[in-house]
């Protein structure tokens, strides 16, 4: 099986004189200097697009992503007016949905700069449970009704952070059936597709004790048309191993956001009088990851500040002084960091799993960053450049639905990040969405390269990422994924 007519992305640059690509068991097997003269049927034709290795991204939360996308996005809502005539449109168009989805939503961007009040939400749609979550997931609300049926809840907030929160969102969560599930995350993959994107990373449980849904969808993966690679969502570990999960974890929370005012800090916030929150105490971790670790489990825990990055990174750094392993422990997230922050992920060999949209959203000046943290420390904030020259293999990834699968964004974010000393060039971008995200599983030599014995995983786009572009007149054209095109991009058609 031969793929034809394309410029291929070969070790970094489309600059050599490879013109198709022999497929054999969806692995490559030679790199062709000339097209074959006879096709056969089965040939694919790339229209003369730019083909990379299939990119990774390494952390989304594609279950919650995949709902959502059958929900109502409140992105860039104007005002409070705006946001209910959204929500009640979409649920009177679904009326046989009894849970409503709203996400996305950013009171920044309404003219009020408030959340709404719990009398707001509750007019919007009476009969059926909705669920308004803040664009970066560590905030809620709920409509009363549905607040009436999670009896474990305990707060009387209207705006449910932490704990509350988690319990909110995965109380929904239970609610769905396996059939939905697979809808979304069909609809995920779709996403995923459109992005760019051939192979995702994804979490599934409660990130307490459950990981409802993990068996079931480890045992569908089939039916999809990108890889999905799963994490056990939780701090169970047996379930884990007992699930053979060479992995665990995700958004196990170390900390919360800057957003919400939660993300751990070594010194307060600019704009209030806090440090933010570390969730768990230090020996909760060393006792979770140090029997992940000698499981031979690899651990991926959320950390946002420096105060929860270092709790973290502490216990991977001793961890791997007393016992070494080839485990790839992650810190997802490892927004603010220090220099010598850097040189302890360095020795504890951890990997870092970013988000390069986060500056986009948020780095700009006078952005959320330097709102919450004043201007020196905003500079310390997704350190790509830093921790890539320090000779750490940072991961890619978006974090979605926080922000957008699309690689085009996510490189466009990395070389022309706020903070030029952050900046990356196009290479190592693309190096950091394909061969370091493929290191990330340990699939190094299997995914991320165009090369004889790799899996034939392409992402085509209608740009060269390494010349000047504009994102947003990027699209991904094809993806092919073990030599089989599952997606072609077709106009006026998501
Ligand atoms: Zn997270
Ligand atoms: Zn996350």
């Amino acid at each position: 099986m031969i793929i034809h007519n394309a410029h291929f992305y070969i070790d970094g640059s489309f600059d050599n004189s490879i013109k198709a690509i022999k497929v054999e068991n969806g692995l490559i097997s030679q790199l062709l200097e000339n097209v074959p003269a006879q096709l056969d049927a089965q040939a694919i034709d790339l229209n003369g697009g730019f083909a990379y290795p299939g990119f990774i991204d390494c952390h989304t939360h594609s279950i919650s992503g995949g709902i959502y996308t059958l929900g109502v996005d409140l992105e860039a809502c104007p005002n409070i007016a705006t946001l209910k005539a959204k929500i009640s449109n979409h649920a009177k168009q679904q009326p046989h949905s009894a849970l409503i989805f709203a996400w996305n939503f950013d009171e920044n961007s309404l003219a009020e700069k408030r959340f709404p009040t719990q009398l707001e939400i509750d007019e919007l749609c009476p009969d059926q449970l909705l669920l308004l979550r803040r664009v970066d997931g560590h905030s809620c609300m709920l409509s009363s009704n549905a607040r009436a049926m999670i009896t474990a809840m305990k707060s009387k907030d209207v705006i449910l952070t932490g704990a509350e929160n988690d319990l909110v969102t995965n109380w929904f969560h239970t609610q769905l059936d396996d059939e939905t599930v697979m809808k979304a995350y069909q609809s995920a993959a779709k996403v995923a597709m459109k992005g760019g994107f051939t192979t995702v990373h994804t979490m599934i449980g409660d990130a307490e004790m459950s990981i409802d849904h993990f068996k079931m969808l480890q045992k569908r993966l089939d039916e999809l048309p990108i890889e999905y690679i799963l994490y056990p969502q939780s701090f169970n570990i047996e379930a884990a191993l007992e699930a053979g999960s060479p992995r665990i974890g995700g958004c196990i929370l170390a900390d919360g956001s800057v957003g919400s005012h939660t993300a751990a800090l070594s010194q307060p916030y600019q704009d209030k009088a806090t440090r933010g929150v570390l969730y768990k105490t230090d020996d909760f971790w060393k006792e979770f990851i140090t029997k992940a670790h000698e499981n031979k489990l690899q651990v991926a825990v959320h950390c946002i500040g420096d105060m929860a990055i270092k709790q973290i990174n502490d216990v991977y750094l001793e961890l791997q002084k007393a016992n070494p392993q080839d485990l790839r422990h992650q810190l997802i997230h490892c927004e603010l960091c220090s220099d010598e922050l850097i040189s302890q992920i360095k020795a504890s060999q951890a990997v870092p799993v970013m988000q390069s949209a986060f500056d986009l959203y948020w780095g700009n000046p006078k952005g959320l960053y330097e709102q919450r943290l004043g201007s020196a420390r905003a500079k310390q904030m997704n350190r790509f450049a830093s921790l890539i020259n320090s000779g750490i293999p940072v991961c890619g990834s978006s974090d979605w639905y926080v922000t957008p699968m699309n690689i085009a964004m996510s490189v466009h974010a990395l070389i022309h990040h706020h903070n030029p000393l952050e900046r990356i060039s196009a290479q190592e971008a693309i190096d950091t969405y394909t061969k370091n995200s493929a290191r990330l599983s340990h699939d190094e030599m299997r995914l991320g390269r165009l090369q004889p014995g790799f899996q034939a995983d392409l992402s085509v786009l209608n740009a060269d990422l390494t010349k000047p572009f504009d994102y947003q007149a990027v699209r991904t054209q094809y993806i092919v994924k073990k030599g089989m095109q599952v997606y072609a991009y077709t106009p006026n058609c998501s």
